[in-house]
């Protein structure tokens, strides 16, 4: 039972989050006041810059975004998300993560990944979901148990993959309902949002969707199938219509990198209503990956500027999973702020590396974390002192090959079993060549840093 003192501070954010919506400019200071008191000394560097950068500074592009978040979204499900996310999933559920941590040495997630179905309503190219066959499916009971017991962890997030999640909509909904103390996010081919989705979105108020896009319509289209853009762009109209927080998901490679970071897809993206946009770089995972695909290192050198360009002046939140390593220390997956669940109950350490040595329907969740591999993942991590190079396959291939050879961990690709060696062999011509630029943009970022914090003393 939380106690009456939490219970308190949070009826009070709530509150300050209802007065926000009828003045957003003015109580915004209120609302900062109210999480400091309930967060304590948790979070003060990155509760220091929400102040800086959202409340004190009217002209930048996040007061702009937190503006438009407090005045275009439902209040009711904005005070959801925000209790949800802020304080049950980043304060009260990392408390507890960290208390789980320090008890049995292991890696314990903020987050869980999980895949309700490898079934999918599009067949894309070269979709990784689609090698874990079609006929995979996480029972809803099974879903509730990995919940359950991600609660007692401390973990308040769950993330959707696959396969299409929304083919389980009813399961999704009820799932929702049952857990209204977590955030779900699902990433989405959007295809099958529609008007009577939304309104259960509004019941439930704790699901975000992130729709998958290529970029503009030939793009998408070309790589999901005629008419998936139209459909993803009707999806985002409805979700604005009804005022729900949705954001966008985007894969980045050597052939779309330039037209999916650029200006013109940015602006359209903020139009659209979306307010976040989520990169993920390509990884050549399965049998039918392409490595010429891979983006060169003056590509990702691009991307990497391109986005942090964004970020001080676009009123949309873009996040670079393989570029921003440096906010998070690296690696975060086996369990270190992430795992992965696939349909078929493996737990992969990560989305993209699809090898376990654990079954959720064999072991729980803590002795999960507790296997060899994931502790592989415990002990070796950061894999690399430059966070720009934070990947034990794609950046550090050898890395991945000792931790399956000497964990045993089996392939949990369904359709093509891939050995390690098969996967990371794609990996080495990348990774060689990617160490001097990420070197060199790695330590202009430390002296950045070092600057920034001189200038604070
Ligand atoms: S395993 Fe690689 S892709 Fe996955 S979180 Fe770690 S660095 Fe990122």
């Amino acid at each position: 039972m939380q106690p009456l003192s939490y219970k308190a501070e949070k009826f009070g954010i709530k509150k300050a989050l209802a007065y926000l919506e009828k003045n957003p400019e003015k109580n915004l200071g209120k609302l900062m006041d109210w999480v400091d008191r309930f967060a304590g000394d948790s979070f003060e560097v990155q509760r220091g810059y929400f102040r800086k950068y959202i409340v004190d500074e009217p002209e930048s592009n996040w007061h702009q975004l937190a503006v438009s978040v407090l005045t275009d979204i439902d209040n009711k499900v904005l005070q959801t998300i925000f209790t949800n996310f802020f304080l049950n999933a980043n304060i009260t559920g990392w408390t507890r993560q960290e208390e789980v941590r320090e008890k049995y040495g292991c890696n314990v997630p903020w987050a869980i990944l999980l895949d309700p179905t490898s079934a999918c309503n599009l067949h894309c190219q070269g979709c990784w979901a689609a090698e874990y066959g079609n006929k995979l499916n996480l029972s809803f009971e099974e879903i509730d148990n990995i919940i359950e017991q991600g609660k007692d962890l401390g973990v308040y997030f769950y993330i959707y993959t696959g396969g299409e999640p929304l083919i389980r909509k009813k399961d999704i909904i009820a799932l929702c309902e049952k857990h209204s103390d977590c955030v779900f996010l699902s990433f989405t081919n959007g295809t099958l949002i529609d008007e009577e989705f939304a309104k259960e979105m509004l019941r439930v108020r704790n699901f975000v969707p992130a729709i998958s896009l290529e970029g503009f319509e030939d793009a998408t289209d070309g790589r999901r199938g005629n008419g998936v853009y139209q459909k993803a762009r009707n999806a985002m109209e409805i979700l604005k219509k009804n005022r729900l927080l949705f954001g966008i998901s985007a894969c980045y490679t050597s052939a779309n990198m330039e037209s999916i970071t650029s200006e013109a897809f940015y602006d359209s993206l903020i139009e659209s209503g979306a307010y976040f946009i989520w990169y993920f770089h390509y990884m050549p995972v399965g049998k039918d990956a392409v490595p010429s695909l891979l983006p060169t290192p003056e590509q990702r050198k691009y991307i990497y500027n391109k986005i942090r360009e964004y970020r001080q002046t676009k009123a949309i939140f873009g996040m670079d999973f393989q570029n921003d390593g440096e906010y998070v220390g690296g690696c975060i997956a086996g369990g270190r702020r992430y795992l992965h669940i696939n349909a078929n109950g493996d737990m992969d350490p990560c989305v993209f590396i699809h090898y376990s040595d654990s079954n959720i329907r064999e072991k729980t969740l803590l002795e999960g974390l507790r296997s060899p591999l994931f502790m592989a993942y415990h002990d070796g991590q950061p894999f690399n002192d430059n966070h720009l190079r934070p990947c034990p396959m794609l950046e550090n291939p050898d890395i991945l090959r000792n931790m399956i050879r000497n964990t045993g961990a089996a392939s949990t690709d369904m359709e093509a079993p891939e050995s390690v060696e098969q996967l990371c062999s794609r990996c080495d011509h990348y990774a060689e060549h990617w160490k001097a630029t990420a070197d060199e943009l790695w330590e202009n970022c430390q002296k950045k840093r070092e600057h920034k914090a001189q200038k604070q003393v």
